[in-house]
């Protein structure tokens, strides 16, 4: 998509107030390929209009029915699967093949959604009392919203979307202004599968339309995806206007390797954890942590590796790792390397010396590799967000531990090892929402639900899976009585059941 991008409300393009434009660019090449319409409050407003209106006829429509459009949204998400990887790498650079996958994994949680008849069937208890039946049911909460990062432009506002809907409630989308276009055209393919008008609309904007979801009494609950400060400022923010809030912050992920472990595997893995998608994921791994002496034949093999990374713009074959998404967050993960180089860690690989195919424009970086890092260094402490692997060594499994379970962040962690006690002692302990034996990335599935620990996320539920219908949904429980027109007289004491 190039030129102008919107908003979309009640299954169309809506320009918005005659507001600020934000430039969105092609990072391979640094040109700006289009300007997104940066809502204000009426545009919010708008938006949450229209999904207020579209709830009683969506909130009463059967779960089998709402499936039934998720179920076309599926089919449609399929065979538009290139497009929609297309319009990923030129608004975020990241390879054509990642965002393909990232577009199936989004898929994966319609799919998931699709079986929501059975997933909102509730619970029945008959005789909780003589002659007194209770059951339970899930009901949709009403207008929900999600916010959500540029590193997975279709994934994460799938996590949320086809979930909140299935449930029944009406949705609008707030993605990010950097690589918003994706996100318009799977509103159309939504409204192209039989979606009404206004059961999801999608605002473009940043802060300014954020506060608006965060402060209207309309919105009852906010799911947010993004960096931390952001996500504790949602949660403070969106508590204290009384709205149920799931808010995913940022990571540091570690993968430990242990001596017994097969190193060549170690290598594969950390290779695509840490410069996949040039680093900038959630679940990247950014530090590895050698255990006693698997540190100097880690690095070795792992300096070939990266120094031998092909990089160049993601659209073409045979690339390995794409442009960061602006000039400004390059900078920032550049910089993060003249700090690691500051502090006294040793820089086995340096990203900033790197050539690439794709012109002097695009917002590469190469990949950079330190070793000897420390737990005072900020390389160590900070989210770098890019393609840059930090080693520490340490001499046991038991500092291993303590090490990751010392860091802020616990969003993922893995271990890589051949000993079940091990690796089963590393599962049962780590601060972690998620995590991988011998599997670098331990992204769940989206049957199961997707989650980190402490400053990696600020509020209760995980997302899809089950945790995600427990969000998007309020338990009620009925307790009935028929009493066959016998008068017992009134009650004083607590309700017994007998
Ligand atoms: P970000 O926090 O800058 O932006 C996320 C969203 O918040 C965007 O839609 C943005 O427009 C909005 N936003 C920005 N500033 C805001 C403000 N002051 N008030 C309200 N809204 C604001 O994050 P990003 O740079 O787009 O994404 C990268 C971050 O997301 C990383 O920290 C990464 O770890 C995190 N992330 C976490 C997960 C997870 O599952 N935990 C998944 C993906 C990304």
């Amino acid at each position: 998509m190039t030129g102008d991008i919107n908003h979309f409300i009640d299954n169309k393009a809506f320009v918005g107030s005659p507001i600020e434009r934000h430039p969105v660019y092609n990072p391979a090449t640094g040109s700006v390929s289009g300007h997104v319409a940066l809502a204000g409050e009426t545009d919010v407003k708008k938006a949450i209009e229209s999904a207020q209106r579209a709830l009683p006829e969506w909130s009463q429509t059967p779960p089998m029915q709402r499936a039934r459009v998720l179920f076309r949204f599926k089919a449609l998400l399929d065979s538009h699967r290139d497009e929609l990887a297309r319009l990923i790498t030129l608004e975020h650079g990241k390879v054509l093949s990642d965002a393909r996958g990232g577009v199936l994994r989004g898929t994966e949680v319609v799919e998931f959604a699709c079986g929501i008849p059975s997933l909102l069937k509730g619970e029945f208890t008959e005789n909780v009392g003589r002659r007194i039946d209770s059951h339970s049911i899930r009901q949709p909460l009403g207008v929900c919203a999600g916010i959500t990062p540029f590193n997975f432009p279709a994934m994460v506002p799938m996590w949320m979307a086809p979930v909140a809907i299935a449930c029944g409630n009406t949705f609008i989308l707030k993605p990010s202004e950097k690589d918003p276009s994706v996100v318009i055209r799977m509103a159309e393919l939504f409204a192209e599968a039989g979606l009404p008008p206004g059961v999801l609309n999608v605002v473009n904007g940043g802060k300014d339309a954020v506060d608006v979801l965060i402060e209207d009494p309309r919105v009852q609950a906010l799911s947010f995806v993004g960096s931390t400060p952001i996500a504790r400022r949602i949660y403070e923010g969106g508590s204290a206007h009384g709205k149920r809030v799931q808010a995913l912050g940022g990571a540091k992920n570690h993968l430990v390797v242990m001596p017994d472990a097969d190193l060549g595997q170690a290598v594969d893995a950390l290779m695509g954890a840490a410069y996949g998608s040039a680093g900038e994921r959630c679940m990247a791994i950014s530090v590895a942590v050698a255990v006693g002496g698997v540190g100097d034949a880690l690095v070795d093999q792992l300096a070939e590796r990266v120094k031998a990374l092909k990089i160049g713009p993601g659209i073409d074959d045979d690339v390995d790792m794409g442009p960061l998404v602006t000039s400004a967050h390059r900078d920032k993960v550049s910089g993060y390397v003249d700090v690691g180089v500051s502090e006294g860690a040793s820089l086995i690989v340096d990203g900033r010396d790197v050539s690439f195919e794709g012109g002097p424009d695009g917002f590469f970086l190469g990949g950079s590799l330190f070793d000897h890092v420390n737990a005072s260094m900020r390389i160590y402490q900070e989210e770098i967000f890019g393609p840059v692997l930090c080693v520490v060594r340490v001499a046991d499994f038991a500092s291993a531990l303590a090490l990751v379970n010392g860091h802020e962040f616990g969003n993922g962690a893995s271990i890589f090892t051949r000993d079940g006690d091990c690796a089963r002692a590393f599962s049962s302990g780590v601060e972690a929402g998620m995590v991988g034996v011998n599997v670098p990335i331990p992204v769940p599935m989206a049957f199961h639900s997707f989650g980190g620990w402490k400053n990696s996320l600020f509020g209760v539920q995980h997302v899809h899976g089950h945790d995600g219908v427990r969000f998007y949904t309020r338990l009620k429980t009925v307790t009935t009585r028929w009493p066959e027109g016998i008068r017992a007289g009134a009650d004083f004491i607590m309700p017994v059941m007998n």
